[in-house]
């Protein structure tokens, strides 16, 4: 991953995406983001949904009538035109390609006037896909076009009465949910307890299981050659039946990296909100899994129905749009899952964390809490991402004749945001340099996530035409991460950006633990090159302090409590959290990767242990590197390896080529030739040892060379290389 990060700009992201359009990049990036601003606008935010769901339906099914009114008369034109052969594109078959494109379509087809235009003509239904590029589907099934169009919006309207009246009645069922005291819900514990990452929990009743999160982890320092980490899923296949689907708290990899690994052996459904989706879906299509896999939106406020149990997305402030918190109505009782979350009163982008929702949850009584550990050790309480965008004014303001530098996480949507606010005031073209960063702002902006003015974003090619103190760049790399693009530029090996002493480098992040030594090499490197590097105050974290969590126990107010999303440090701040707040110290429950904690209407407690934990990936190879290989590598790392060869003759074991001695990573042998002599002269000693005593047991022989060699080298060395001993009979 971060081995192949490489320069890709975002308009050729969103070329690629949109392929066979006409547009050019350029112009397609400033129609999409001026359209779905627009939508955006426009569109309630999860609130306000359900207030206006009966205006909504009603307003759907004028629209659908007006839409099949359309359509009877296209599809008509279309018979008469193809009378003898068979139909291209019937409205069955409409729905049968739609059905997972639906969900994107949904969205323009809620404005009336959206839909009205996409059903009119075939212009402008053209636009609309060019905010969805996932209805490529459309464009290649001409020359049908025109009914298909009208009828996936027919379709689409459809769908989106029928997800709301599921949805309606979901949230009847949830509310209507009594919990039973007989009822037992087993929570699983497959990850995101050992580290900040590999963020994976299942929920399972009689007859169904629930699955929050699927993220990946970065490898640790002595996993060598490990690509990431994903979780040991062994559990969930063998009840691959029972599994209702996938349920995306938000799009961070943490959360979402393990996704393309796991839908190859559970594909089942995937909810998530818009921007999450849109981040999976990215994923999946790297992945060569986009079109099996079984993808579905939801909007805040939405209840699905999963077997036992029905689910509930809320929406809650991170760093990254589109976070939800997840309330799990069980049949014990509900079970509340935050998510990655902060309080922010005034978010940079949408709505505040909706507090009413979980207030109401409280009130009616919360069974389980499972709430974001990661900054439980912090007192007081995260500032708001604005507090960032301040600092950022005043860093342009003094250095008006510089050009400035901001790097910070790729998937930090919202400090993007904030760096193109400052950037569009000050005159400053924005360049997005770095293959993850493009990635995941690309999918922001086209749907509508960031917001920017035409002409503000330009490729990294036209930086020349601009004189530097025009310019900032956001850039990967914030972590130190070595092939990242802020390394890149450090260390001189950037293609297109030299620094010197007319550069600003601001450090938008706090180094993850583990990562404080690559992040201060890369800070000593920019400083070598004359630049000025500032990293106070151009951070805030996207998770809840203790005053935060306090105000979520405190209205939540569980009966149970088991944090999560930490290492154990940070999971105990958090139970003294809950203790201060009135949780008693048996409801806490500190529980470990594996464990299986029984949850019923009295009772939480863990009951078993299963197999859980990391499965490392190397390249293509999921879990073929294990605790064996790993242990080689460490000690090859440390020691290196000698490799002696030599040739015995068959039936009388004399020696008659070698012995010849190849080493890597342990001494440069031209520069200790005696050393290896003495070494060869050890093993002719072995073998002639051992032709006396045994005979033709080359394993034993084998034996015999290593532990002399060994020794050897120990005494004139101190070391531990590998030995290899090879010989071949003749
Ligand atoms: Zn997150
Ligand atoms: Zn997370």
């Amino acid at each position: 991953m971060r081995k192949r990060e490489e320069s890709k700009t975002i308009s050729e992201q969103i070329k690629k995406r949109s392929s066979g359009r006409a547009a050019s990049a350029k112009k397609s990036e400033k129609k999409t983001v001026k359209k779905t601003e627009k939508k955006t606008e426009k569109k309630p935010d999860k609130a306000g949904t359900k207030k206006t769901a009966a205006k909504k339906t009603k307003a759907a099914k004028a629209l659908e009538e007006k839409a099949a009114a359309v359509s009877k008369k296209l599809q008509r034109k279309q018979e008469n035109r193809e009378k003898n052969r068979p139909s291209l594109f019937t409205l069955e078959e409409a729905e049968k390609a739609k059905a997972e494109k639906l969900n994107n379509m949904k969205q323009p087809a809620k404005t009336a006037k959206a839909s009205k235009k996409a059903a009119a003509s075939k212009k402008s239904s053209r636009k609309t896909n060019e905010i969805l590029p996932m209805t490529e589907t459309a464009e290649s099934m001409k020359p049908a076009v025109s009914a298909a169009e009208s009828a996936a919006v027919i379709m689409a309207v459809q769908e989106d009465r029928r997800q709301r009246e599921l949805s309606d009645l979901a949230k009847k069922k949830a509310s209507a949910m009594i919990p039973d005291p007989s009822k037992k819900i087993k929570v699983i514990m497959l990850g995101g307890l050992e580290q900040i990452g590999m963020n994976i929990t299942a929920f399972e009743s009689e007859n169904s299981i629930v699955v929050v999160d699927c993220g990946m982890a970065f490898p640790n320092e002595d996993m060598l050659g490990i690509d990431l980490v994903i979780p040991d899923i062994s559990y969930l296949k063998e009840r691959a039946q029972k599994i209702e689907g996938f349920f995306i708290t938000h799009g961070h990899e943490d959360h979402i990296g393990a996704l393309p690994y796991v839908l190859r052996e559970l594909n089942v459904p995937v909810y998530a909100t818009r921007l999450t989706r849109a981040l999976i879906e990215n994923k999946l299509r790297e992945a060569e899994l986009l079109d099996s896999a079984k993808l579905r939106t939801v909007e805040f406020g939405d209840f699905v129905g999963a077997g036992d149990f029905t689910v509930e997305f809320i929406k809650t402030n991170h760093s990254i749009q589109d976070a939800a918190a997840l309330a799990i109505h069980s049949p014990a009782g509900v079970i509340l899952h935050t998510g990655d979350f902060k309080v922010d009163y005034t978010p940079v982008f949408g709505d505040t964390i909706d507090l009413q929702r979980f207030a109401e949850l409280g009130k009616n009584g919360v069974l389980a809490l499972l709430c974001d550990s990661t900054n439980a050790v912090r007192q007081g309480f995260t500032m708001s991402e604005r507090t960032v965008g301040k600092t950022f004014e005043a860093i342009f303001a003094e250095h008006t004749d510089k050009r400035i530098i901001v790097a910070t996480f790729a998937s930090n949507v919202d400090r993007v945001q904030q760096v193109i606010n400052v950037a569009e005031k000050h005159g400053r073209k924005v360049v997005i340099d770095g293959r993850s960063m493009v990635n995941v702002i690309g999918t922001a902006a086209e749907l509508g996530y960031i917001k920017l003015k035409e002409g503000t974003l330009i490729d990294i090619s036209q930086i020349r035409n601009y004189p530097d103190e025009k310019i900032v760049l956001i850039v990967t790399g914030s972590q130190g991460e070595s092939m990242a693009a802020l390394s890149r530029m450090a260390t001189g090996q950037h293609r297109k950006v030299s620094l010197s002493e007319k550069d600003v480098i601001i450090m938008s992040s706090t180094p993850i633990p583990g990562n404080e030594k690559a992040v201060s090499r890369v800070i000593n490197e920019l400083s070598r090159r004359h630049t000025k590097v500032i990293y106070q105050d151009t951070h805030v974290s996207g998770h809840a302090c203790v005053e935060e969590l306090k105000l979520i126990y405190a209205l939540v107010h569980p009966k149970f409590s088991i944090p999560v999303h930490g290492e154990i440090r940070h999971r105990l701040a958090q139970r003294e959290v809950a203790l201060a707040i009135g949780v008693p110290k048996p409801n806490i429950i500190m529980a470990d990767t594996g464990d299986v904690i029984e949850l019923t209407s009295e009772s939480c407690e863990i009951i078993d242990h299963v197999q859980a934990g990391p499965v490392l990936v190397d390249g293509l190879g999921v879990g073929d590197v294990g605790n064996i290989v790993l242990k080689d590598r460490q000690s090859l790392s440390q020691n290196g390896i000698i490799i002696v060869v030599m040739a015995l003759e068959r039936g009388s074991g004399q020696l008659v080529a070698g012995p010849d001695i190849v080493t890597r990573g342990f001494v440069y042998v031209r520069e200790n030739e005696d050393l290896i002599e003495a070494a060869k002269d050890v093993i002719l000693a072995s073998v002639d040892r051992f032709q006396k005593s045994h005979n033709g047991d080359w394993a034993h022989m084998k034996n015999v060379i290593r532990d002399d060699l060994n020794s050897f080298i120990w005494r004139r060395l101190g070391r531990t290389p590998m030995i290899l001993p090879i010989i071949s009979e003749v």
